[in-house]
């Protein structure tokens, strides 16, 4: 298999590329981001097949296909149960049923509670295996507003062939998304704390990226969720769902932000699963909402919601989906993105549009609407959802319409107390092994606002 740019034509300079150097890299030098060649297919008989597998097994079916010959079929059975061997749910990823139509699928059973542990503990392997055959080190560099920062680390934390330097706003993250970064003790992790925000933090990061010189030096490399091996270990769960439900026609929604979780979903679909309709739901910034709604994607200000993992006026891997939606084609695609990055603004063109809403529809739900079905959830069925989760749930009832849905729980309600707090009156309790997180020794580095401190940083740790 091999991997193009979406900005990728006829007359650009950049080559097809295995998926070891597509993992590597990131984001390809053109700006776009890597997609297969073509969607591996599989037959309703062949996912049938693959119905009993426990989840490890099937995540390295699934992904066999997108990995060409890098590695064997036990080096990868190997990596897929390493990564999924520190999940407290022997289902991994279980379905619980609320309703006669709505199945949850509760993705926060890994190691810091949240659906980006799915992505983050494969990855950590896979860049050790990949790392192990080449003989070679990197540093791995990231801004967080939470989630990412904690499973990152958590990914990688112990790991000889990689460093980790996570810069997060000082004081501007959850107290337990702090601990859970701030805990991990281990010699290659180094927590960077930023007297600013988080689109300092990002900013940062971005011009890290940009001192080629500086980048190539270090082997820096990226773990957000532009990186295709992220997307490609996402589209397990929703073949694990879909099978579990009989591979019976289904909708599935997706609270989302950066739009790589329902582009996994989008991406299952391709792969042959029955998955009939595409739920997004969004919190008070509702670009991706309204893009479906009007064909048009315009950035308006971040605001602040109770579901921060979401708080996101780009969505990168939209323009994965957008790079499908025309036919591939990367000329046209480059041009509207550059428009979009000049103006702001960006407009579909008809067709884009219209297989856009023949398949995807959108709700956005502001924070009181959020509160306000967190109490009514609680109160019909004892569930406490988080406040990213329970979008999707909302917007899985409103849009699901005959078919039986599938919404996915981003993560678990104890990473979101305030919210929870102020939606019911209860605290919801962190699960037994980390029921001393916020007890636990911590480390962190304070690093001036700027990026040749943080440069700095990171050349006197190497
Ligand atoms: C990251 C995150 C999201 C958004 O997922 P995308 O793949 O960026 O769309 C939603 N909920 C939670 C809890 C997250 O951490």
């Amino acid at each position: 298999m091999r991997y193009y740019s979406t900005r990728h034509h006829s007359n650009s300079p950049h080559q097809a590329l295995h998926f070891d150097d597509v993992v590597l890299k990131g984001l390809a030098d053109d700006g776009g981001l890597y997609l297969p060649e073509t969607w591996p297919h599989f037959s309703e008989a062949k996912w049938q097949s693959l119905a009993p597998l426990p989840y490890h097994q099937l995540a390295a079916e699934v992904i066999k296909p997108f990995i060409g010959n890098v590695f064997s079929d036990d080096e990868l059975a190997a990596l897929t149960q390493k990564s999924y061997r520190d999940f407290r749910h022997q289902a991994i990823a279980p379905l619980k049923q609320l309703d006669n139509q709505l199945f949850v699928m509760e993705l926060f059973h890994g190691p810091t509670l949240a659906f980006k542990d799915f992505a983050l503990q494969f990855l950590g392997n896979l860049f050790d295996a990949i790392l192990e055959k080449r003989n070679q080190t990197i540093n791995i560099i990231g801004a967080t507003s939470g989630d990412t920062g904690s499973a990152a680390i958590c990914a990688v934390a112990g790991k000889h062939n990689q460093r980790i330097f996570m810069l997060h706003p000082k004081g501007k993250v959850s107290k337990v998304q702090e601990a859970q970064m701030t805990s991990m003790l281990n010699d290659n992790v180094y927590n960077i704390a930023i007297d600013g925000s988080f689109d300092d933090c990002q900013n940062i990061v971005k011009s890290l990226f940009a001192d080629h010189d500086f980048r190539d030096g270090l082997n820096l490399c990226a773990v957000n969720s532009i990186n295709w091996a992220r997307i490609m270990a996402q589209i397990v769960y929703y073949a694990y769902g879909s099978l579990r439900l009989g591979l019976r026609d289904i909708a599935v929604s997706v609270p989302s932000g950066n739009f790589g979780n329902i582009f996994a979903a989008w991406a299952a679909k391709q792969m042959g699963l029955p998955i009939q309709k595409l739920i997004i739901g969004s919190n008070c910034n509702d670009i991706l909402a309204r893009t479906v709604q009007s064909g048009i994607m315009q950035t308006s200000p971040v605001i602040p919601s109770v579901a921060p993992s979401m708080d996101i006026q780009i969505s990168s891997n939209f323009e994965r989906l957008l790079y499908e939606l025309l036919g591939r084609d990367g000329a046209m695609l480059e041009t509207l993105m550059h428009q979009f990055k000049q103006t702001g603004r960006l407009d579909l063109p008809d067709n884009a549009k219209k297989s856009l809403q023949t398949l995807f529809c959108a709700h956005a739900m502001s924070d009181d609407e959020i509160r306000a079905d967190i109490n009514k959830t609680y109160q019909q069925t004892g569930e406490i959802i988080d406040p990213h989760s329970m979008i999707g749930v909302t917007a899985a009832k409103l849009y699901g319409g005959d078919l039986p849905v599938m919404a996915i729980a981003t993560a678990h309600p104890a990473k979101f107390p305030n919210t929870i707090t102020q939606a019911i009156n209860i605290e919801p309790t962190l699960p037994d092994y980390l029921s001393d997180l916020m007890q636990r020794p911590t480390r962190c580095h304070d690093v001036m606002n700027d990026a040749d401190s943080v440069k700095q940083f990171i050349t006197q740790n190497q």
